[in-house]
């Protein structure tokens, strides 16, 4: 639930709302907009309180129908939120590819990989460490030594890298060594660790779940920001349908329903939407056009010889052409992409 408080309501009165809230059992999370304080009441059952704090000196309004995300909410916060990833910022203008393999499989697959997303115009590296495989005897990552090498393609490149934290377990660790931290389909409702990598500085990039609808993936996205982290980017990456010409299906309304609903910036990926490398390039420029503020794709040296998603990854040249068609698609709809 979402309170606005009157404009000329001095920080006494502000205070004793708050009070008032919290003594309740509920948080009260205040946004100074410029014309009014918001303040958004968290908590199950808030709506129940909506009568009584109407009637408080000093509140102007109170929308008890508001959505039960209130911190990501578009309401809560008007303005498109940018979330800085080392050097970069997401969230701009500017569309940001970050790209990558699958799976770091060793140091000369992920530095070729590195050269050419950067030099085809990518913003950040991807690359699993962790990877979450359908089946136990799938190729598991390299884990702590992938990161390492994430490090020495960073400093080659200059790119700052996301990869995949599965597990608490390994939070501190992966949150040391990359720069941003992807919380994957499969975990998407794994509420504790969504709490724990709230509790860390380092923005995360949230995939939505396989069966999860929009509503649900802005309740995890609350789960993350309510604990203190408020530099989130969402990320579609299909979900499940009863269509098998594709490995998921590619929902891209989800850019412009999540535009409409939330502050936070909205990533596309196309190459576990698709699962098939022929069809990425067309979902990738789809999705800028349907408004997308970065694409999250996979890449391999030779992809026929990946340990994970090789049917899925583009080859070097293939990526490089891609980056074309979205940069075009981007200038239409007045974004940029970086130049290769
Ligand atoms: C990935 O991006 O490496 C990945 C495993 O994707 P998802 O969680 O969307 O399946
Ligand atoms: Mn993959």
């Amino acid at each position: 639930m979402i309170a606005l408080l009157e404009k000329d309501c001095g920080l006494r009165r502000k205070a004793e709302i708050l009070r008032w809230i919290e003594s309740r059992g509920f948080r009260a999370h205040v946004t100074e907009l410029p014309d009014a304080a918001l303040v958004g009441v968290l908590g199950a059952g808030a709506e129940e309180l909506a009568a009584a704090l109407l009637a408080l000196p000093g509140v102007r309004e109170v929308r008890p129908e508001s959505p039960p995300w209130p911190l990501v909410s578009r309401e809560h916060h008007p303005e498109p939120t940018r979330v800085r990833v080392g050097e970069v910022t997401v969230g701009g203008r500017e569309v940001i590819v970050a790209a990558g393999p699958c799976a770091v499989e060793s140091e000369g697959q992920l530095l070729a990989s590195a050269r050419a997303a950067a030099g085809a115009g990518a913003r950040l590296l991807r690359g699993g460490a962790f990877k979450p495989r359908s089946s136990p005897y799938g190729f598991q990552g390299l884990g702590e030594e992938a990161l390492r090498l994430l490090q020495i393609a960073r400093a080659e490149t200059g790119l700052p890298v996301v990869s995949e934290v599965l597990s608490e377990e390994d939070l501190d660790l992966v949150a040391s060594h990359v720069d941003l931290l992807q919380i994957g389909a499969r975990n998407m409702q794994n509420f504790r660790l969504l709490a724990a990598v709230g509790r860390k500085r380092t923005p995360v990039l949230l995939k939505r779940g396989l069966s999860a609808t929009l509503d649900e993936l802005l309740l995890a996205a609350e789960y993350v920001v309510s604990a203190g982290n408020p530099q989130v980017i969402l990320c579609e990456r299909g979900i499940r349908t009863f269509e098998r010409a594709t490995r998921a299906t590619l929902d891209l309304s989800a850019v412009p329903v999540l535009r409409g609903r939330t502050h936070l910036p909205i990533f596309v990926d196309p190459s576990h939407a698709a699962g098939l490398r022929e069809l990425v390039p067309a979902l990738a420029v789809a999705a800028v056009a349907a408004g997308a503020d970065g694409l999250l794709v996979e890449i391999h040296p030779q992809p026929e010889q990946s340990l994970s998603d090789g049917r899925q990854s583009l080859d070097l040249p293939a990526f490089a052409r891609m980056m074309e068609g979205v940069r075009a698609v981007a200038t239409a709809v007045g974004r940029e992409v970086a130049a290769g």
